[in-house]
């Protein structure tokens, strides 16, 4: 009589499929946990304005009759912590849509992006403004109204962390297979233990949570969305002697071995 042993390659298979299993169940427990984290994050930052809101409200109500000279200083309150609620809430609205979007990609010089971003932003910042690197075409497939965002708001972040008499520098180099726009500042830069953290949703370094710089900490986030839409990469680096360096990283087309597609 014959007895049937065991496939031997049976139970490996099993194993593996459970590690897949586990694997999978792990990664989307990691995405639950991240949503809890972000709507318990998202009203916790819209609390801390309508809290403030509503005293100012309730003041108003007890002593404005009384006292009248509080009011202008009350409503400059009310509408600083407006500003705030509306700021928040456009960044939840626009990573929201970034979630959820897919980009109709084409040809794009990234030369008429900086252009475009630079003439918009120029006459907004105190700092001096520079273009360096390649001069000739350099051509993505990407969308251009979002990749102009991404400078904009990169520009705006180095605006804001950086000295009013310092200068920002966009920088344009080529490799043989990706463009890349690098924007680099001469402020506080970002340590090393912030740099890892910076694109998370909400995080602000502590060095930038002073009363004369505000946000909402979304930026970034926003920003790695639309660079990864563009089917880009971004990274922090410092920048020498001082300040940050945000490098974005986008597959060229005009390349000798790709064509371009429409
Ligand atoms: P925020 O609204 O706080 O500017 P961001 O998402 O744009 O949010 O940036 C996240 C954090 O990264 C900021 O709070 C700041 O700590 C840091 N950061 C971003 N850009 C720069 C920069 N150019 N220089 C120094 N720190 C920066």
């Amino acid at each position: 009589r014959r007895i049937a042993l065991p496939v031997p390659a049976q139970p490996v298979e099993v194993n593996q499929l459970a590690e897949s299993f586990n694997a999978l169940l792990e990664t989307v427990n990691a995405h639950i946990a991240q949503e809890r984290q972000f709507t318990s994050n998202a009203a916790h930052e819209l609390r801390t304005p309508i809290a403030a809101v509503l005293t100012q409200v309730q003041l108003l109500q007890r002593r404005a009759a009384d006292h009248p000279e509080i009011i202008p200083q009350s409503l400059a309150y009310i509408s600083e912590e407006s500003i705030r609620m509306k700021n928040l809430v456009d960044s939840l609205l626009t990573l929201s849509r970034a979630d959820r979007a897919v980009l109709k990609l084409v040809p794009v010089n990234l030369q008429d992006v900086v252009a475009a971003a630079l003439t918009r932003e120029r006459p907004l910042l105190h700092q001096t403004l520079m273009v360096t690197g390649t001069q000739s075409a350099s051509v993505v497939l990407g969308a251009a109204e979002s990749l102009e965002q991404v400078l904009t708001a990169l520009l705006d972040n180095a605006a804001k962390y950086s000295p009013a008499t310092s200068t920002i520098t966009v920088d344009l180099a080529t490799t043989a297979t990706t463009h890349i726009i690098a924007v680099k500042d001469e402020g506080m830069g970002i340590s090393a233990a912030d740099k890892p953290h910076v694109f998370e949703r909400f995080y602000r370094a502590d060095s930038a949570r002073t009363p004369e710089i505000t946000g909402t900490g979304l930026g970034l986030a926003i920003v790695e969305q639309l660079v990864r839409l563009n089917h880009g990469t971004i990274t922090v680096v410092d920048n020498v002697p001082r300040g940050s360096q945000f490098v974005v990283t986008l597959p060229r087309v005009d390349g000798k071995s790709e064509k371009i597609s429409e």
